[in-house]
């Protein structure tokens, strides 16, 4: 099986949204349980773009989380992981794909929704072994992982990549000018579907 990767810089915003998140403690007992403990150490994590943190790596960490937690609190606490990491990732990948310098706020919604879910998905196409695609419905658009770290091997009952649902909403929230989506994970690779699809309705919250 050939090997997938993020970008080292994509694995340290996701270990320290999960630092964040659960602190240090927790994080430790979190790093054990997915055999990774040497991440704890920050620098074995280089900020740079070279692909070496794996998909492995990724899945590990969240049956991690899942594991310490519950497989039900496990799975909120990814959710919020997911969101941490929209923030620091638009801070250190904005300088090599200049997402604030789109104009999103002269165009329309439907459009700007567009344009930055685009943007966003060409991060992980450009950066990292993720594939994504977008396309959409009458009433909602669709986030398609056609090769999803966040379940890499995994094998659940429902689907398990509330990470990347955390971090879509964000993206969302960000892309519209501070609207609420809701975002649904609607085929899971790991439930023994093709693929991850994630279902983001076109008509805010509320
Ligand atoms: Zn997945």
């Amino acid at each position: 099986m050939p090997a997938y990767y993020y970008p080292n810089r994509m694995g340290r915003i996701l270990v320290a949204s999960l630092r964040a998140e659960l602190g240090r403690d927790r994080l430790g007992e979190v790093l054990v349980a997915a055999g990774q403990p040497m991440l704890d150490n920050s620098g074995v994590l280089p900020n740079n773009l070279e692909k070496r943190f794996s998909f492995e790596v990724i899945a590990s960490l969240q049956a991690g989380v899942e594991q310490v937690f519950g497989a039900r609190e496990g799975r909120r606490l990814n959710y919020r992981v997911g969101q941490g990491t929209f923030e620091r990732g638009l801070k250190d990948f904005d300088p090599v794909v200049g997402v604030a310098d789109l104009p999103l706020r002269l165009v329309p919604l439907g459009v700007k929704f567009r344009v930055g879910l685009d943007v966003f998905a060409r991060v992980f196409n450009q950066f990292s072994d993720q594939v994504v695609k977008i396309s959409d419905t009458d009433t909602h658009y669709l986030w398609i992982i056609e090769r999803c770290p966040v379940c890499w091997g995994r094998q659940t009952d429902e689907p398990c990549c509330q990470l990347a649902g955390g971090l879509l909403e964000e993206a969302t929230f960000w892309a519209s000018g501070g609207r609420r989506f809701a975002v649904e994970e609607a085929q899971c690779r790991a439930r023994g579907d093709a693929r991850c699809v994630f279902q983001i309705a076109k008509t805010p919250l509320e």
